[in-house]
Parts: C-alpha cells; sequence; structure tokens
C-alpha cells in the first residue's frame, strides 16, 4: 500500500561530522526524530535507511577528480594543497575521516526518498540529512562535500525523466545547485535568502536567471536583513505559486535550511517558527497541484540547533502527514531529554514566545524593498503570462 510519507533515517548520517565544535551538527536530526516519536507522530514503520550513494551517481553531478581527492582525504592522504583546488580542508570545510563514506551516504539518503516517491512507495519523503546546496562539481564548499540535491535532480532526470523544481528557503543562497543547471531548461531552480552583500556565498542577485538555453528558469530572491516573517512569507508565496505556475514541474524538491530564524547565529534574519510551520504547507499544496503529489525535502543549514532545527524541520513532517500544526507546550520527555545538553535554556512550546524581538524601526522599508525586488525577480514570467 502507498504510505503518505517516509523518513530517512539511520545513524549513519551522524558520521558528516567536521569536528565537536563546527556549526554543522548532526545531532539536530536525532533531536527532531524524537521529537516526533515523543510527539506520537512518528512510528518505526514510516522510517526508512538511506543507502550509500554509488560512485556512478556522484559522478552525475560530481568530478572523477574530485571524487578521488575526497575518499584520499578521508583516509588521512590528503596534503594542505587541496583546499585551494578543491574546497576541503578550509576552516569551513575541514577534513575528517571517513569523509567520503559519510558524505556519499547523505547522498544516498536523498536518492533513496527519490525513489519512494518515483515509484510509488511513498507520497512525499523526506531526507533531512540531505541539503548540502553549496556543494560543486568539483568543489566543497560552505560545510558541503557532495551535493545531494544536485546528484538527486541528475537522477531525477535520468532515471525518471522528470521536470525538476528546485525551492531553497535556507537563508544562504542555493549556488551549487544553481550552478549545475544553470544551463538546463528542465530545471528550475527557486532560491529565497539573504542578500549575498554581507553574507556568504555573496551570489544570488535578481539578475542570475540562467544562461543559454536555461535563460528564464533560475529565480533569486535575495531579502534584506532583519526581514521579518511577513514579507519573508509573501515572497515565498507569491514567488512558488507563480513559479510552479510558469514552470509546471513534474516533482518538487524542497531545500529546509532552518537558518532564518531569528536565533540562528550565522545569518540577519528575523524569521520565527511561523515560517517554519507556513513553508512545508505551501510546498505540499503545490506538490499537489502540479506534480500529483510527488514532494521530496531535504533539509540544510540551521545552526541554533536547541530552540529551532527540532521545531522547525518537525514541522516537514507534519505537513506530509497532514497533521495540524501543535500548539502550546512541547513534550515533557522531550525537554527532560535535552535540557541538561543544551548551552541555552529550550523553547518549551512549538510556537515562539511572542515578541521574540524588539521591534525593528527599518520594517517598512525593508517590506517594500523586498517587495520591489521580488517584482523584479518575477516582472519576466508575468510578462509572458
Ligand atoms: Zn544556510
Amino acid at each position: 500500500m502507498k504510505k503518505d510519507a517516509i523518513f530517512v533515517f539511520s545513524e549513519d548520517q551522524l558520521g558528516y561530522s567536521f569536528s565537536d565544535t563546527h556549526p554543522f551538527n548532526q545531532k539536530r536530526i536525532v533531536m527532531t526524530l524524537d521529537l516526533l516519536r515523543k510527539s506520537n507522530a512518528i512510528h518505526d514503520e514510516d522510517i526508512i535507511a538511506p543507502r550509500i550513494a554509488a560512485d556512478s551517481e556522484l559522478l552525475l553531478a560530481h568530478d572523477e577528480k574530485f571524487i578521488e581527492i575526497v575518499k584520499k582525504a578521508g583516509r588521512g592522504e590528503a596534503g594542505k594543497e587541496v583546499a585551494d583546488i578543491y574546497g576541503i580542508g578550509t576552516e569551513d570545510t575541514p577534513i575528517f575521516h571517513g569523509m567520503h563514506e559519510a558524505s556519499a551516504t547523505l547522498v544516498g539518503g536523498t536518492l533513496t526518498a527519490v525513489d519512494q516517491v518515483m515509484e510509488g512507495h511513498a507520497r512525499y519523503a523526506v531526507n533531512l540529512g540531505g541539503g548540502l546546496h553549496h556543494g560543486f562539481q568539483g568543489k566543497a564548499s560552505g560545510f558541503c562535500v557532495y551535493n545531494d540535491s544536485s546528484v538527486a535532480i541528475k537522477y531525477l532526470q535520468q532515471k525518471y525523466n522528470a521536470r525538476v523544481l528546485y525551492v531553497d528557503t535556507d537563508a544562504h543562497h542555493g549556488d551549487g545547485v544553481q550552478w549545475t543547471f544553470y544551463d538546463d531548461p528542465s530545471v528550475c531552480t527557486l532560491s529565497i535568502h539573504e542578500t549575498g552583500r554581507y553574507l556568504f556565498p555573496g551570489t544570488g542577485n535578481v539578475t542570475e536567471r540562467g544562461n543559454g538555453a536555461g535563460y528564464g528558469t533560475s529565480f533569486n530572491f535575495p531579502i534584506d536583513a532583519f526581514t521579518e516573517d511577513e514579507s519573508f512569507l509573501d515572497i515565498y508565496k507569491t514567488s512558488l505559486r507563480e513559479i510552479a505556475a510558469f514552470f509546471k514541474p513534474d516533482v518538487l524538491l524542497t531545500q529546509n535550511g532552518a537558518d532564518a530564524h531569528y536565533f540562528d547565529p550565522l545569518t540577519h534574519l528575523y524569521g520565527t517558527m511561523e515560517i517554519y510551520k507556513q513553508i512545508p504547507r505551501l510546498a505540499r499544496e503545490i506538490a499537489e497541484e502540479y506534480c500529483d503529489g510527488r514532494w521530496i525535502a531535504v533539509g540544510g543549514g540551521g545552526y541554533d540547533i536547541w530552540r529551532v532545527v527540532p521545531r522547525a524541520w518537525s514541522q516537514i513532517w507534519l505537513a506530509m502527514k497532514q497533521l495540524p500544526s501543535p500548539n502550546g507546550a512541547l513534550p515533557q520527555d522531550w525537554l527532560d531529554r535535552w535540557q541538561p545538553q543544551s548551552p541555552v535554556p529550550l523553547i518549551g512550546t512549538w510556537d515562539d514566545p511572542a515578541p521574540l524581538y524588539e521591534p525593528i524601526p527599518r520594517k517598512s522599508e525593508i517590506t517594500e524593498k523586498n517587495a520591489q525586488m521580488a517584482n523584479r525577480a518575477l516582472h519576466m514570467i508575468r510578462n509572458e503570462v
């Protein structure tokens, strides 16, 4: 029988770990799954283990030489010279033991999710271990070694002949995926992110629209620092609805970085839990309207693993299961388990306390600027309609 949703997870995903002090921390997946279990929203039969991606699959989106270097580095056989050329062994993306196997497991998880959906075992599937959107064809970048979404989209094209809409709501620009498909008119990329003026990776301008035959299938929505829920959601909803209507995808792949929250230590956006409730609900609607339901969700950034990511990522699964967004307190046994490990007091409720921060004096200016930016980004498809 076809399931409504599948959750891809195994402890192997935790092997993707740069160091104990690195901000990219997969403990957030364990915490999310535990929150869902203790909320009685997920059960063992909903969970399947990721497979490890084969080299032939990684080669769909990565250079052979790069894969070879990642393997060597993970065995301790690469020197400092690989940092400049291949982006590993940097401060952001350090070398760790077994990094090839761990990175290929994250890619394999997204491929597992893809097959579950495309073979009709489940309507939706989520791999929170994926979402490594900064990985390039021949270079690691920004905590990302292999790019699971780029490999998965190539795999969707090759195995299932699908037109893919990739939607990236991480606070950073989804550069690796965008550049991989920049010339390809059968893949549409949509990224909403904090403007690259002051934030890594610096790209994601409205003017990046694709190249050659792919011109017009790359969309960027760079929003200002201090952007709040209302403006974020206005741009997300408008852009996703209009772009889906324009592109008419066969399958939806969403990257769900949870680093646009006010608490996130690496970015400057002022989102609250409200955006994380609404993002997956609309994604599901769009998948139903255009893709006969086919929706694959992956994780991504998210660096307040204690107060933000578990609550935010739980919302993806709740949307897939079409369970109402819960109100009120988090399960006490979840708080009791994680509070002793957390350096900050956990938030004890599904929603954020209001108000979460002092009012932003430039709110109307930021909202207006974001709206004008979105009009520029969508102008081309509005004229065609
Ligand atoms: Zn990010």
